[in-house]
């Protein structure tokens, strides 16, 4: 499959890109997790998008592109892809038709992941994530917690809240949302690409998704 995963912070990008890619072995291409792995790195890309990030605001459109590009030039990428939390902006998505015509691929559908603004503030003040680049395992203090209280169950790393949610952070980041991601549900939409799904668990998430695209 060749997706692009909408929704707004807190929609189950995440969570169900994990089981799609289960599916079909697609890549699975979050941008915000490549951007938390520089930062971690302290690359200059790290370096750079760090402050952006912590305040809840966009990292720019052109140190986004570069990093697709070279991402979707990976072998792995050949299968298949999920983007998660890219495009962001309209601009993002422009460039993204031109660099997909570039390498002559095809996107199969863009699906929205419809969920209500009271959801996805209440999952994002609950949600912990593991603090091993590797493993970034999400939990919820109130619907999946860890075993062992603040230790990831898979390996055994501190879970901590991510700096970017704090109460203040998330409202920014979803006024972000609505004001800059949000109108790539019609840009989509006009090009006859979109499916919106409503469901609030992942895995009626993931099945109608399969539907959809099948
Ligand atoms: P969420 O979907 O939970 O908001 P992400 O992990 O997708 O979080 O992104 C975290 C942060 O990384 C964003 O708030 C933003 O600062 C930055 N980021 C991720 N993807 C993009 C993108 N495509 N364009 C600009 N900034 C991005
Ligand atoms: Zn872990």
């Amino acid at each position: 499959m060749r997706i692009i995963l909408l929704g707004p912070p807190g929609a189950g990008k995440g969570t169900v890109s994990g089981k799609l890619k289960q599916h079909d072995n697609a890549a699975h291409i979050s941008t915000g997790d490549i951007l938390r792995n520089a930062v971690k790195a302290g690359t200059a890309l790290g370096k750079e998008a760090k402050a952006y990030m912590d305040r809840g605001d966009l990292v720019p459109d052109s140190l986004i592109m570069g990093m697709v590009e070279e991402r979707l030039k990976e072998p792995d990428c050949r299968i298949g892809f999920i983007f998660d939390g890219f495009p962001r902006t309209i601009p993002q998505a422009e460039m993204l038709d031109k660099l997909l015509a570039k390498l002559d691929i095809k996107l199969d559908a863009v699906i929205n992941l419809d969920i209500p603004k009271q959801v996805v503030l209440d999952r994002l003040t609950t949600r912990r994530t593991c603090s091993n680049a590797a493993c970034q395992a999400i939990y919820n203090v109130k619907s999946m917690p860890t075993k062992v209280e603040g230790i990831c169950d898979k390996c055994g790393q501190p879970v901590i809240q991510r700096s970017d949610e704090t109460e203040e952070a998330i409202l920014n980041r979803l006024e972000t949302y609505n004001r800059q991601t949000s109108p790539l549900i019609d840009y989509y939409d006009q090009k006859g690409m979109l499916r919106s799904i409503a469901s609030l668990s992942s895995e009626d998430v993931v099945k109608e998704a399969i539907a959809a695209l099948s």
